[in-house]
């Protein structure tokens, strides 16, 4: 994709103080002044010192560059958050917005850059994981998608399905998207997670059999989702205190968890 550059001298630290990017955080620019273009922001940002800055600046046209990859732009602060995400493990991508009659909206157009901007990073960094600003500080930003979270559930699924992936990974990838949408009918149903569980292992065949019941010793990718869920309250077990997670369950929710669907 073509990416024009107009690098700030001003708004930015050299440099991540060794940290790796983890994160791909999504930000709106919240100009009423129309039209909102990425290159006249590129070159503000670029002008003065403004104490403020993103990697990215995105509109229905382009993509404007601002600070370098591995240089710290200052879109989400630098203190520990929600999330673990902060300036210096983070990219920052802020798309121009159309303000109409005290409406805000992102144009499917930007939105769609975006994400093709967001595929090209990840072809740099294949684990960093996208979140909103929103999701790392409570700010609401960018608002169409906080105010409405399935058009931020439309964006991380566009990015998802396009992700370049194995065949392998591909025929996984669409089992488990088959899953979660099962589950999130059922979720949205207002069903338990724990009468789920339990009614999907009785149904579901050998492969998958219980295979973790407790907290302790689970694997580094499923820990994580399995700890938010029973701080949450959603994942209790039996009366003995049995979780009774099976592999397909456990990947399923997961992904949920990745996609930003356990974080309220
Ligand atoms: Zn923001």
């Amino acid at each position: 994709m073509t990416i024009h550059k107009n690098i700030t001298p001003f708004n930015r630290w050299i440099g991540r103080d060794g940290y790796d990017v983890e994160w791909i955080t999504i930000h709106y620019t919240a100009n009423t002044y129309q039209p909102d273009l990425a290159k006249n922001e590129a070159a503000a940002f670029a002008n003065r010192y403004v104490g403020a800055s993103a990697h990215f600046f995105v509109d229905e046209k382009e993509v404007w560059q601002s600070v370098a990859l591995d240089d710290t732009a200052w879109h989400c602060g630098d203190a520990p958050s929600r999330n673990g995400c902060h300036n210096r493990n983070s990219i920052g991508i802020e798309m121009c917005v159309k303000y109409e009659n005290g409406v805000y909206s992102i144009p499917e157009k930007t939105a769609a850059r975006t994400a093709e901007l967001v595929l090209y990073l990840l072809e740099f960094f294949p684990k960093a994981k996208l979140c909103r600003h929103y999701d790392i500080t409570g700010k609401i930003c960018p608002a169409p998608w906080v105010t409405d979270p399935s058009l931020w559930e439309a964006f991380l699924m566009r990015v998802e399905e396009n992700r370049p992936m194995t065949q392998a990974e591909r025929k996984e990838f669409d089992a488990l998207k088959a899953r979660v949408a099962s589950l999130s009918a059922k979720v949205s149903a207002g069903e338990e997670f724990d009468r789920i569980i339990r009614r999907d292992v009785a149904k579901l065949g050998e492969r998958s059999a219980v295979k973790w019941n407790k907290a302790d010793g689970m694997p580094d990718w499923l820990a994580p989702t399995v700890a938010k869920l029973i701080s949450m309250g959603c994942l209790k077990g039996d009366k003995k205190g049995d979780l009774a997670l099976t592999t397909d369950l456990a990947r399923a929710l997961v992904v949920v968890d990745r996609a930003g669907g356990f974080d309220r």
